[in-house]
C-alpha cells in the first residue's frame, strides 16, 4: 500500500507495477493534491522544465528551459498517473497504519485494509512550522502561513513582516513589495544562488556537474544535509536572481533572524552580516565547484561571473514594535514539516522526523519516499524520485521474497 499520489507515490507505484506487486495508492484528495490545494496562486516551479522528469514521463512541450505554473505541474503528475496506469484510489484518507502480523493494518476514511508492505509517500511539506512565540504575538497583526496565503489581494493594506528567507520567503516578500506594500524580512541562515551562472540555469550546473547526485551515505554531516533551507530561486519568464541583494533594490527591508519576542517587541538577531557573508562564501565555493568541473568538459575554460556581496543595512534593526501598527501582517515562511500523526508504528523521533536508512524505515516492510537527501541531494525534487523509488521499491520486493 502507498501513501500519498504525488509524485513519489505514483513513482513508487510506476516500479510496483513493472515488478508486478500488487498495490493501492490511498490518496485522501486528488492526484497531486498539495500542488492543487497548498501552494499560493503565483509559484511556479523554480526547477525548470526541462527537469520535469518522472520514470518514463517527461516535460515534451515548447518551452524546456520555462518554469510550470501549478496547473502545469498538476497537469504534468496527473499525465503521468495515465501513463504509468496507477491504482490510485482518491478521496481515502489514511487514518491509521499499524504493526498487525507479517505486515500492517491500514484503517482508512473508507475501509480497513492489509497491507505485506507500506510506502509513505505522504509528503515532506504537509504542514508550515512555526515557531513557538507565534502563539504569543499580540491579536493584531494578521498571522499567515505559506498555506493560508494566496496572493496579496487577501492582505489588508500596511506593512508586513516576512520571516524566513528560503524559496518561499524571498518570493513571497518580492511578491508583498510589488502590491505596494511596504516589507520587511527576517533573514536567518540562507541559501543563495544565481537564477543563471554562465548562461545555464544554476539548476543545470548542479545536475552537470553531480552535486545532485551526492549520496546521502557520502554526505559528511546528514542531519544539518536533511535540515537546509531551500535555495533563494525564483522560476519567472525572464530567470531573475532574486537574492537579498535584488529584494533590497526593490525595497525590502532586511532584519536578522526573529530570535524572540518580548512585551510584543520582535526580537532580530544581531547576526545578519555574518549569515549574509556565508550565504556568500557558500555560493560562491559552488560556482567554484561549477568551474572546476566546467574545465576537463570543454565549457568555456575562462572563470565564470562573480557576484556582489550581500548588501546589508548598517545597522540593521534589532527590535520592532508590533503593536505600533507598522505591521500589518506577519507571514511565516519559516519551512514545511511532514504529518505521521496517522502512524501508529513507533518509528518517528522527538522531532517528528521518520527514522530510516535511505527509505527504508526502521520497521520490516515499511518504506518511505520524498524526504529530503532520502537517498541523494535530489530526492524531494521531481527529478530525483526516480532513483530513488527504483532502489527503495528493489528492497521492498527483497523484503516480499524473503517472506515468501
Ligand atoms: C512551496 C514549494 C515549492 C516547491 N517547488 C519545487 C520545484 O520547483 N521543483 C521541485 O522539483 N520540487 C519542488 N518542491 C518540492 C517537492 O517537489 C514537492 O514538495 C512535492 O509536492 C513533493 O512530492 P511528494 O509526492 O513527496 O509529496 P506531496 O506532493 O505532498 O504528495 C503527498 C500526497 O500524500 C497525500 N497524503 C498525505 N497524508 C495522507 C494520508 N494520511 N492519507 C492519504 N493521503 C495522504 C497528500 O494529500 C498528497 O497528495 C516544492 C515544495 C514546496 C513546498
Amino acid at each position: 500500500m502507498v501513501v500519498g499520489a504525488g509524485h513519489a507515490g505514483l513513482a513508487a507505484s510506476h516500479f510496483l507495477s513493472a515488478r508486478s506487486i500488487d498495490h493501492v495508492v490511498l490518496e485522501r484528495g486528488e492526484v497531486a493534491n498539495s500542488w492543487r490545494r497548498e501552494r499560493w496562486d503565483s509559484l511556479r516551479l523554480l526547477t525548470p522544465n526541462w527537469q520535469s522528469r518522472l520514470p518514463g514521463h517527461r516535460y515534451g512541450g515548447p518551452d524546456p528551459d520555462g518554469y510550470m505554473t501549478m496547473d502545469e505541474v498538476v497537469e504534468f503528475i496527473e499525465g503521468f498517473a495515465k501513463v504509468s496506469e496507477a491504482p490510485v484510489r482518491t478521496g481515502v484518507n489514511v487514518t491509521s497504519v499499524r504493526r498487525a502480523g507479517d505486515g500492517y493494518d491500514v484503517t482508512t476514511s473508507h475501509d480497513r485494509i492489509h497491507a505485506r508492505t507500506v510506502v509513505i509517500a505522504s509528503g515532506a511539506c504537509n504542514r508550515p512550522a512555526v515557531p513557538g512565540f507565534a502563539g504569543a504575538v499580540p491579536p493584531s497583526p494578521a498571522q499567515l502561513t505559506p498555506f493560508d496565503y494566496h496572493g496579496p489581494d487577501e492582505l489588508p493594506d500596511g506593512g508586513v513582516l516576512v520571516v524566513g528567507a528560503s524559496a518561499t520567503g524571498v518570493q513571497l516578500a518580492a511578491e508583498l513589495r510589488r502590491s505596494g506594500r511596504p516589507v520587511t524580512l527576517a533573514a536567518g541562515e540562507h541559501v543563495r544562488l544565481p537564477r543563471t551562472y554562465r548562461g545555464r540555469d544554476v539548476l543545470w550546473w548542479m545536475d552537470a556537474s553531480g552535486v545532485w547526485e551526492q549520496r546521502y551515505d557520502e554526505v559528511d554531516d546528514l542531519d544539518r544535509a536533511r535540515s537546509l533551507p531551500s535555495p533563494q530561486l525564483v522560476g519567472t519568464p525572464d530567470r531573475t536572481t532574486l537574492d537579498l541583494n535584488a529584494l533590497t533594490s526593490m525595497g525590502v527591508e532586511l532584519v536578522g533572524r526573529w530570535a524572540a519576542l518580548r512585551d510584543g517587541e520582535a526580537l532580530f538577531s544581531g547576526g545578519l552580516r555574518n549569515v549574509a557573508a556565508l550565504g556568500d562564501l557558500k555560493m560562491k565555493r559552488l560556482l567554484a565547484t561549477f568551474d572546476e568541473w566546467a574545465r576537463p568538459h570543454d565549457l568555456d575554460a575562462t572563470v565564470g561571473e562573480r557576484f556582489a556581496p550581500t548588501r546589508v543595512p548598517e545597522p540593521a534593526r534589532l527590535r520592532l514594535d508590533l503593536r505600533s501598527g507598522e505591521i500589518r501582517t506577519i507571514v511565516w515562511a519559516t519551512g514545511y514539516r511532514p504529518d505521521y500523526g496517522w502512524l501508529d508504528v513507533p518509528v518517528v523521533d522527538s522531532k517528528g522526523r521518520l527514522r530510516h536508512d535511505g527509505g527504508v524505515v526502521d520497521s520490516p516492510g515499511l518504506y518511505a519516499l520524498g524526504l529530503p537527501v532520502l537517498r541523494r541531494r535530489k530526492s524531494t525534487f521531481i527529478h530525483g524520485i526516480e532513483d530513488d523509488a527504483r532502489e527503495v521499491v528493489d528492497h521492498l520486493a527483497s523484503h516480499l521474497a524473503e517472506r515468501r
